[in-house]
């Protein structure tokens, strides 16, 4: 087996398959701590900075180990990128047999059953959907996987993905009749049998974690874990680790119950009937509630008209149908399937109505949201520590955490704390690029409180020398909707005003993918986005040279958990603002910073417009977790350095 000095070094194994490559010290201690915390079946929290190299530095430890190994990353495109580009560059370098299996979540693969009751029953809502289900039909009769991904003749978003997949709740497991040829039971035992498990954070702590048939061995079977993009793991752990149960849930149940009805049951004429009165009792609790999105706790909730009297009334409407599918479910495997959801969401209902009896200490704060046609009501946990703790305990294995932010300023605490790796051995690398020459921290003066009207004006006036200089090239990061809009129109006006045409470029106006490709191409465009831009974004070179943050990244106060979180912290008698507010939002201030400068031959601007960044004392917190560009206060120095 080749060492990790023959693997890295520069001539050794990877410099032999990938051109330009080049030895990294900070990739090799690296990948030597990852190496180690594996073979000692220990838990390492790895932050490495932006191009350290951190995926060779976790795949070439794994794949030498020999052990099962589960990767989880942020997003699904990312883990495309690991299965399809990283995994086979280094198992090629290595020349390791090494089995490795990507594996998404059930929503990513036809389910059979589910597009022949579609098909038998011919309802859709539009006659595009009607044919996609047949598009759909002749794909999975020729797919060997069943990803929707590989579907190109239908769009990704098309309406008719939910009637042709499956949910955990409306799989018939053992019960199927196509079991046998199930894409989703296809692609876990493959997962089962790989050496190397490509998942993302959802499908870990929904499926893996949580144990969904077909993936409850994959854990227990595996050595080492490894998280990358593990700053986003407390988020994905409130959230999989609490329960939920949505009105679309219920209607969903509707849908089919009706569907299985017309297939195995056509002589109750009851059962059509009540699943109408079910769907209105869904849609009657939606409408007690605003309909623009977002979120409420749960005072918010019950102090609306009608709130309490439409959720009893739902719960007894589905109690009556669950009632009445009893009396069918020996009919067929799909219709007893339905008369457990049925109990099951009542269940569910009821637990959140009452609160969480069988908590085990935990404390859970009920909240709902609100989508365009469906409420989700929530009980999430304040901490999710314990359950984290609990989750790793068992079976001994390696387990790593790594992302380009986890630290403030070196310091682990916060997300050791937050995530309960207690004894968790921890390392940082700082990357390679040569900050202090090719990047400029900028924190402009005479800027006015955040708070106050016309902020966003401020911002932009105070910006916009900054882009003329770039020529464009820019990146807003607003940390609201509204002040992203607002930011759009005033940019627009400014732009007009000076006679320049640098494309502008709004978040929802595309997909994430469409408006970065058209970024990159423009070569001279502004792009103005909210949260989902702060992370995960990668431009390389010239077409982005200036990233604006508006404010600092607080997470809105009002928001029913976070608020719930301060007042347990301040009944701890911990400081909520400086033990978890202003950690969180140093992590995102380092993910919006990590956008500007992606290579060695990068250079570019960040300019913090908000002036607590200087002048509130945990400011300084803030920038000294940023890498170690230089720092002004000087417009002039900031177009001087655009000057060539
Ligand atoms: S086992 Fe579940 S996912 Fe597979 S075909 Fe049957 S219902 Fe669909």
């Amino acid at each position: 087996m080749p060492s990790l000095q023959d693997v890295f070094s520069p001539e050794g194994l990877l410099a032999s398959k990938i051109p330009g490559y080049r030895l990294r010290p900070q990739q090799l201690e690296m990948a030597e701590r990852i190496a180690a915390a594996i073979a000692g079946n220990s838990v390492l929290v790895a932050e490495a900075g932006t191009g350290t190299g951190k995926t060779f530095a976790y795949l070439v430890p794994a794949l030498l180990s020999g052990g099962k190994v589960i990767v989880s990353t942020g997003t699904k495109n990312l883990q495309d990128q690991l299965f399809s580009k990283d995994i086979p560059t280094v198992r090629t370098a290595l020349g390791s047999p090494v089995q490795a299996a990507l594996l998404k979540g059930r929503a990513n693969y036809v389910c059979h059953y589910h597009l022949e009751r579609a098909l038998a029953d011919g309802r859709f809502l539009t006659r595009e959907d009607a044919a996609d289900a047949h598009r759909v039909a002749r794909f999975a009769r020729i797919s060997k996987t069943g990803d929707k991904s590989e579907c190109a003749d239908v769009a990704e978003n098309s309406g008719v993905w939910p009637l042709v997949t499956s949910t955990r709740e409306n799989c018939l497991g053992q019960e199927c009749p196509s079991h046998k040829d199930c894409f989703v039971l296809a692609a876990r035992r493959e997962a089962l049998a790989a050496d190397l498990v490509v998942v993302n954070h959802h499908l870990f702590f929904a499926d893996v974690m949580l144990r969904d048939e077909g993936t409850a061995e994959l854990l227990p079977a595996c050595n080492t874990v490894i998280f990358d993009e593990a700053h986003q793991l407390p988020e994905t752990a409130s959230l999989f680790f609490g329960d939920n149960v949505s009105t679309s849930q219920v209607l969903d149940l509707a849908r089919d119950a009706r569907l299985e009805g017309i297939a195995s049951a056509k002589d109750c004429l009851d059962l059509p009937k009540l699943c109408g009165v079910v769907e209105k009792a869904a849609k009657d609790l939606r409408l007690t509630l605003p309909v623009e999105p977002a979120r409420f706790a749960l005072a918010q909730l019950q102090e609306r008209a009608g709130f309490d009297n439409n959720l009893v009334g739902l719960i007894r409407e589905l109690d009556t149908l669950g009632a009445l599918l009893e009396t069918q479910a020996a009919r067929s495997e799909g219709l007893e399937s339905c008369w457990r959801r049925a109990g099951e969401l009542v269940a569910a209902l009821r637990r959140w109505q009452n609160g969480r009896a069988d908590d085990g200490g935990t404390d859970y704060v009920r909240w709902g949201e609100t989508y365009t046609h469906s409420l989700q009501l929530n009980a999430t946990p304040l901490i999710v520590a314990g359950i984290m703790q609990k989750q790793m305990s068992g079976h001994p294995r390696a387990w790593i955490f790594t992302s380009a932010t986890l630290a403030v300023q070196q310091n682990f605490d916060h997300y050791c704390g937050e995530m309960g790796l207690v004894g968790a051995e921890s390392a940082s690398w700082e990357s390679p690029f040569d900050y202090a020459r090719q990047a400029v921290l900028y924190a402009p003066l005479g800027m006015p409180e955040p708070n106050t009207y016309a902020y966003t004006e401020a911002v932009v006036h105070a910006a916009f020398p900054v882009v003329q200089a770039s020529g464009g090239r820019a990146f807003f990061l607003c940390t609201s909707l509204r002040a992203m809009r607002r930011t759009r129109e005033l940019l627009e006006e400014a732009l007009e005003r000076a006679g320049l045409e640098f494309p502008l470029l709004m978040q929802g106006e595309g997909s994430k993918n469409e408006l970065l490709e058209r970024f990159r191409r423009l070569g001279n465009a502004i792009l103005v986005g909210s949260q989902s831009f702060w992370e995960g974004v990668d431009v390389r070179g010239e077409a982005l040279s200036l990233v604006v943050i508006d404010k600092l990244p607080f997470a809105p106060p009002d928001d029913p958990v976070l608020s719930a979180r301060i007042e347990r912290m301040k009944q701890d008698g911990l400081n909520a603002f400086m033990d978890y507010q202003l950690p969180r939002a140093v992590i995102n201030v380092k993910q919006g910073a990590g956008r500007l400068i992606r290579d060695e031959t990068d250079r570019g601007v960040l300019m913090i417009c908000d002036p607590r960044l200087i002048g509130k004392h945990y400011g300084k917190r803030i920038w000294r977790s940023l890498p170690p560009m230089k720092r002004t206060r000087e417009l002039a120095e900031v177009l001087a350095f655009f000057k060539p």
